[in-house]
């Protein structure tokens, strides 16, 4: 069915009064419309959502495990001495390794609601409706093995010979004294303590 606008005028026909109906078909810019607005959520480089379509997410699934009293996990992820990468190999070769690790992150998570996106150049975060504490450790398990297992090799990297990434978790059941700030927060701290502890690896 196509999109169809209407302007409707009366005007003045043989005497009496006609209603002229103007209609036309916006089923193009209709369309146009829904991709403009898709692409506004993405991040160009590597087609995750981006990181105001994630604030979104995030405080809708809060307000909903609030409501609920239901289980919230997020992942922080950073990848490892992602610097030296780029100096070592370039940029180009930096932008395809984003684009890999995305590519990890759209493999491991397969629940409707779960998000993952592009957090800022080197960062991405995951958020798990509905997921505890076990579910949240095992996803960011598989997304650390999963990237390991890509097998991009960063010879000046420190934690190992491959690219790696770092993951930091947090999880609760949201209170109404809590933020979702608050909880984002906690997941970066956990990264923080996975990066002094040696990177390539889940802290919570
Ligand atoms: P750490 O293990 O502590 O996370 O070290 P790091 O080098 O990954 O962290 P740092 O924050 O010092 O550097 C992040 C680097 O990520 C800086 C820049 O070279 C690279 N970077 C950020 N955004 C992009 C991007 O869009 N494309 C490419 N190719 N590189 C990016
Ligand atoms: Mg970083
Ligand atoms: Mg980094």
């Amino acid at each position: 069915m196509a999109d169809v606008e209407e302007i409707r005028t009366p005007i003045p026909f043989q005497g009496r009064e006609a209603l002229l109906i103007i209609a036309h078909d916006i089923s193009d810019h209709k369309r146009t419309e829904t991709i403009l607005q898709d692409l506004s959520r993405r991040d160009g480089l590597t087609g995750l959502a981006n990181r105001r379509h994630f604030d979104e997410s995030l405080e809708r699934e809060w307000k909903r495990a609030l409501r609920e009293k239901d289980q919230l996990s997020i992942i922080m992820c950073d990848i490892d001495f992602f610097k030296k990468f780029n100096d070592f190999y370039g940029h180009q070769s930096g932008d395809d390794c984003l684009r890999a690790v995305a590519r990890v992150l759209e493999r491991v998570l397969h629940r409707p609601l779960d998000v993952a996106a592009r957090y800022g150049g080197e960062e991405f975060v995951v958020v798990l409706p509905g997921t505890d504490r076990e579910g949240a450790l095992a996803v960011a398990e598989s997304i650390r093995s999963g990237i390991e297992a890509l097998a991009i090799p960063h010879a000046s990297s420190s934690a190992a010979p491959v690219v790696t990434i770092s993951l930091g978790v947090a999880f609760l059941i949201p209170t109404p004294d809590g933020t979702a700030a608050e909880m984002l927060s906690a997941a970066d701290q956990a990264l923080y303590r996975a990066k002094e502890e040696g990177r390539n690896r889940v802290s919570t």
